[in-house]
């Protein structure tokens, strides 16, 4: 579902081509409920414009890449996270796991997470 060349299915979710469970959105940054989630509060902030992996970002994106984490805490603290904690996660690449190639960041919490791999 995904191409490198400027489109993504997180780039069509982000222009409601596609449906998903958004919980915030502005005009850079969208973010919505994982389609499968793990963890009782698991959501994904994406930029709205496709930079497929960490490795593509450029010092550019530096406010925007500083704001998905910002928007990450907002929703933690909608999501009355705050507290007991949660993990916001990137992951890259093969080895990291990405399946995606659109970066997101992950917002994981309401319950206790296990050790990372
Ligand atoms: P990653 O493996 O880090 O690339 O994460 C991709 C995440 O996107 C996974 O947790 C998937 O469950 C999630 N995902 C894939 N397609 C959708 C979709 N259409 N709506 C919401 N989440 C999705």
């Amino acid at each position: 579902m995904t191409d490198h060349l400027g489109d993504s299915v997180f780039a069509r979710i982000a222009r409601k081509e596609l449906p998903a469970k958004i919980v915030y959105q502005d005009e850079e940054i969208t973010a919505f409920h994982d389609i499968e989630p793990l963890a009782p509060v698991h959501i994904l902030i994406v930029p709205n414009r496709v930079i497929p992996t960490l490795n593509d970002a450029t010092l550019e994106d530096q406010q925007l890449l500083g704001k998905m984490m910002l928007v990450a805490r907002q929703l933690a603290c909608q999501h009355s996270i705050s507290d007991t904690g949660y993990r916001v996660t990137m992951n890259v690449n093969s080895d990291g796991g990405q399946s995606v190639f659109h970066i997101h960041l992950h917002l994981m919490g309401g319950q206790k997470l296990g050790r990372m791999a």
